[in-house]
């Protein structure tokens, strides 16, 4: 028996093929192709579960059970692919998630793109105290600007060299090894959206360095919303909003929530997330982290009441 099947589409993406997100002052992602939406993910699950909702609201609560249960492989069965433009230090950190498929400018075949992302004065973040990953805050404009002076500098030597290197016949294998990591390269970016989830998931967070959190959240908000809005509210529901507690959150919020001060700083203690050298009080990662999620849930944690 054969049965015409349409192919499923979504239109909101459909009209937005093609177009130029801008990301940094000279990057961009845009959709070159894509396959599948919302109802891919629902076909997939009825092939598991059989013939089984058939309501766009019962869809909506299927996607959102597998997403919350780590029923994984329906969202394999959409897949985007990106054209994109990054510098190439944030396409280092990109290029880690080993489960996309990838074509790169080559720039020993063709002459490097003539585009480094540049800082303004008032992008300059200081490095952070407490998060040795980490940035925090600005500097002055006054050091900004000078920042941004000596990296126009190296941008335009960096450029020089690698021109007069082409000129004098050097393989551009070689011309290219002193360009900076701002450069910008291009690629063909394609993966499926339970991987892109997990990108998404790692590089929209706080955690992930400002530029590639940029992008990340150009792709979930432009085109991941508009692609598998189902998806993207289950994703942000229960993957990139979620909080999770370990054994020994939940026996220190059990502590806090039934008001057992007493006990909660000597769990504290005992644990090792709270310790005293001298004056100074001294606490664990962990601690810092749960204090995070208390503070998401406002409530203080025992150390600072
Ligand atoms: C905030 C942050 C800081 C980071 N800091 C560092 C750092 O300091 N140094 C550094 O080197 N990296 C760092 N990374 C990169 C990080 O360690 C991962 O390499 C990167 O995030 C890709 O994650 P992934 O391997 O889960 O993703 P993917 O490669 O997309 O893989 C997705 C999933 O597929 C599975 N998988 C894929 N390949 C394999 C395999 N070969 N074997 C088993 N399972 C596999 C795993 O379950 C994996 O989680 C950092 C990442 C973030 C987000």
């Amino acid at each position: 028996m054969t049965t015409q099947l349409i192919r499923p589409s979504s239109p909101e993406l459909d009209s937005i093929l093609g177009q130029t997100f801008p990301v940094l002052d000279d990057g961009f992602v845009r959709v070159v192709d894509y396959m599948g939406n919302d109802s891919s993910i629902v076909q997939a699950a009825r092939v598991s579960y059989g013939d089984g909702t058939k309501k766009v609201s019962q869809d909506r609560a299927l996607i959102r059970y597998l997403l919350r249960n780590y029923h994984t492989t329906p969202f394999e069965m959409c897949s985007l692919k990106l054209h994109v433009r990054v510098p190439m230090d944030t396409w280092r950190q990109w290029i880690r998630h080993r489960t996309a498929s990838v074509n790169e400018y080559s720039t020993r075949y063709s002459i490097a793109i003539d585009g480094a992302q540049m800082t303004n004065s008032d992008q300059w973040r200081q490095q952070a105290q407490d998060n040795k990953q980490g940035s925090a805050g600005y500097f002055d404009q006054k050091t900004g600007s000078e920042l941004t002076a000596a990296e126009q500098n190296l941008h335009r030597l960096s450029k020089e060299i690698y021109n007069s290197r082409l000129e004098d016949g050097v393989a551009r294998e070689q011309a290219r090894k002193d360009l900076p990591l701002s450069t910008y390269t291009e690629a063909f970016w394609q993966i499926d959206l339970h991987n892109l989830f997990h990108f998404l998931a790692l590089r929209m967070d706080a955690h992930a360095q400002l530029e590639i959190r940029n992008y990340a959240e150009t792709i979930g908000e432009q085109i991941v919303s508009r692609w598998v809005p189902q998806a993207w509210e289950a994703f942000k529901d229960y993957r990139f909003n979620r909080m999770t507690l370990s054994q020994q959150d939940q026996e220190l919020l059990a502590l806090l929530v039934g008001r057992k001060d007493q006990a909660a700083d000597d769990w504290c203690r005992e644990q090792g997330w709270v310790k005293t050298k001298g004056e100074k009080q001294i606490l664990s990662r962990e601690a810092l982290e749960f204090a995070d999620k208390l503070a998401v849930l406002g409530m203080t944690p025992p150390w600072e009441g």
